[in-house]
């Protein structure tokens, strides 16, 4: 990942006008701006800016992400507030990745949080639903 790669995030931006400041610690402006670069934290393994980002409420002492996991894409579903006036907001969002298990849609609606001006994910009202593919069907041989 350079500076001018395309955001992992599928902003189209270039990583260094979007998520790239973000991971190295400016504040995301809006509830969904921090979505989308914990997103990108997760695709490029950078669990600091996770932990950072985390509520500290319910914040984990340590982070360690699961080993094999590519994540392919990410798409904002719908957002409920989360603006530079607002101190909470809720980001829905459909992230795709792949594992040992093979292709799967991860579904989340997420709550944040903003104190002073730092957003964080929220504590619990997450939801999550996982969506495997089915496995491909046998080519057939003619
Ligand atoms: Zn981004």
């Amino acid at each position: 990942m350079t500076e001018t790669d395309r955001c992992p995030c599928g902003s189209r931006e270039p990583f260094a006008a979007c998520c790239g400041p973000l991971l190295d610690g400016a504040p995301a402006p809006t509830a969904e701006r921090l979505m989308r670069s914990r997103y990108t934290a997760f695709a490029l393994g950078r669990t600091a800016h996770l932990l950072r980002t985390w509520d500290p409420a319910t914040r984990p002492a340590s982070l360690e992400l699961e080993p094999g996991v590519v994540w392919r894409g990410l798409r904002v579903v719908d957002t409920w507030a989360g603006g530079p006036d607002d101190d909470a907001g809720v980001v829905e969002f459909r992230a795709a990745y792949r594992d040992a298990d093979g292709a799967a849609l991860l579904a989340e609606r997420s709550r944040f949080v903003r104190r002073g001006n730092d957003w964080y994910v929220g504590p619990a009202e997450v939801s999550v639903a996982v969506r495997r593919a089915p496995a491909p069907p046998p080519r057939s041989r003619r």
